[in-house]
């Protein structure tokens, strides 16, 4: 059990929204059945400021029991609640109104997420305000969802229904928690069915002031649940559930696999959204203002800690010298500094484990002879800071070129041609992203279509709209969030035959 008293002044220093103060002296319950309740067992872990490494506050440790308990209450509130049943256009409003209230409270949420996360201000007020979308655009969705009459025989009718899965347990990382919870539980919700929600150990703040936001919704008890924890346990208990009907999970591509082995118990259903290592394909038509700073922050938005990040940048041979240059130019600018000003581009690494981790990294690229043209030197002193690091001589096999680094560090690698560029970029075990860099229309057009991945982008970077699928090819996932791909994870269909 955490004992450390948080000294919020020293962990906050800097925040002076009251807003945010108040909540993080508020102590902090799992929300089950509509109520804030501890852990059963009583336990609590502390959650930090990765730029200070200061305690923010301490956080109720659910575990098997606590997840047992929600389940009943979801279990409760789907079948004999009024939820998935109520008009749709009502369902609507609710969603509506949290995207309201996230809206109201983009500059208190985003400063928390920042504090928790370490990610820099402007991309945490980013990700929110995108939350608040993507409950607007799922709240949309509410009312057209449909199923189908079929050209049966003449004697009989037939129709289809789209009906909501059930439980949903829902198991979110630490890179976006405020966008993650919305990409959940926005879709989950419009299809009428009820969730348990579980963060990561590192940023579970957001997750439970949202809570409060949804609470203040006035959703019907027991439709979201939060539940704290660490995923051995609390995640464990949810993908292995017998009466949880499906799991979405974003995570590691270690822990996708897990959650497929846990969930054969019941054969519930399961999306995944797992890892990448994403090929960023620059070719000498392209226009460098706009390509290097783009593809710098390709693997540098979010400390590179993104799941889509283009960590292996390759440059055609006969120009990748030149582009290295400019890239290392650009970086030499960007510092990880200070997440709460408005001006940092960069800010520390989530946690401790990921500092060594990636720092783990760029000693093995050095040791597997890469070289650094800039960064890849560790940083002492408080907070998990990770300057941008760009490594040339690299070869795709190296482990810095197929292993997903979760870091601000980048691999260039050469490429002859395009079916070179091609070929190097599908060479790996995942497919979650991918870009192109071309003036060139029929190159920007086959080398999309060629790439094995769940998103191109063609003259840009990260861009992701609620409106357009989001997941992976290869080892990056199962299934697609977003747009209207999201209702075929939380649906399911009913055929109906009625004879005439
Ligand atoms: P992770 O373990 O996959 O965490 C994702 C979520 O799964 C967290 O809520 C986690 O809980 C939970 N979890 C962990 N083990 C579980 C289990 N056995 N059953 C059910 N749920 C479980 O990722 P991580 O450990 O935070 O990060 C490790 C690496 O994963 C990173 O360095 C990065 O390469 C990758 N990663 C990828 C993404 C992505 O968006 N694709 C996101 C995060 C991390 P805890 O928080 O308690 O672990
Ligand atoms: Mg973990």
């Amino acid at each position: 059990m955490a004992s450390t008293v948080p000294s919020i002044e020293r962990a906050a220093r800097g925040v002076t929204s009251a807003s945010v103060l108040d909540f993080l002296r508020r102590p902090k319950r799992l929300l089950i059945g509509g109520k804030w309740v501890t852990a059963k067992s009583g336990k609590t872990f502390e959650t930090i400021n990765p730029a200070n490494e200061e305690v923010l506050a301490l956080v109720p440790e659910g575990d098997k029991a606590d997840v047992d308990e929600a389940v009943k209450t979801a279990r409760k509130a789907y079948e004999y609640g009024k939820w998935p049943t109520i008009n749709p256009h009502q369902r609507a409003k609710y969603l509506l109104t949290i995207a309201d209230l996230i809206e109201k409270h983009v500059d208190e949420l985003a400063i928390l997420e920042t504090l928790n996360n370490g990610m820099a201000i402007s991309l945490a007020r980013g990700f929110t305000l995108m939350a608040a979308d993507t409950f607007r655009y799922y709240a949309g969705w509410a009312t057209k969802i449909y199923g189908e009459t079929n050209p049966s025989d003449p004697s009989m009718f037939n129709y289809t229904l789209r009906e909501p899965v059930g439980v949903c347990g829902q198991i979110i990382p630490w890179n976006g928690p405020i966008a993650m919870l919305a990409w959940k539980i926005a879709p989950a919700l419009a299809c009428g069915n009820v969730s348990i929600l579980k963060p990561a150990e590192q940023t579970p703040l957001t997750a439970l002031r949202i809570g409060e936001l949804i609470l203040e919704a006035d959703l019907p008890e027991g439709v979201v649940n939060i539940i704290t924890g660490y995923g051995e346990t609390a995640g464990a208990a949810i993908a292995s559930h017998p009466d949880i009907d499906k799991v979405a999970f974003t995570g590691s591509t270690e822990v996708g696999k897990l959650i497929l082995q846990a969930s054969s118990g019941n054969l519930k259903r399961v999306s995944l959204e797992l890892g990448g290592k994403s090929p960023n394909i620059v070719f000498p038509d392209a226009d460098l203002e706009d390509a290097v700073p783009t593809s710098l922050m390709g693997f540098c938005m979010l400390s590179g800690q993104v799941c889509c990040a283009g960590t292996r940048v390759f440059v055609q041979s006969d120009f990748h010298d030149r582009f290295v240059d400019h890239l290392t130019r650009y970086a030499s600018k960007v510092k990880a500094g200070d997440p709460l000003d408005a001006s940092t581009m960069v800010g520390p690494l989530v946690s401790k484990e990921q500092f060594n981790r990636v720092n783990g990294y760029i000693g093995a690229g050095k040791n597997e002879g890469a070289k650094t043209a800039i960064g890849g030197e560790v940083r002492t002193g408080k907070g998990f800071f990770v300057d941008p690091t760009i490594f040339t001589d690299v070869k795709n096999s190296m482990r810095i070129a197929r292993e997903e680094i979760f870091g601000p560090v980048a691999a260039v690698i050469p490429f002859k041609d395009e079916n070179d560029a091609v070929f190097q970029g599908n060479d790996t075990t995942y497919g979650l992203a991918a870009a192109v860099w071309t003036r060139d229309v029929s190159r920007a057009f086959r080398v999309a279509r060629a790439i094995k991945a769940g998103t191109v982008w063609v003259n840009c970077y990260n861009n992701i709209d609620p409106i357009s699928p989001f997941g992976g090819y290869k080892q990056s996932g199962i299934g697609r969030e977003l747009g209207k791909h999201s209702l075929d994870l939380y649906t399911q269909i009913k055929s109906v035959y009625v004879k005439l």
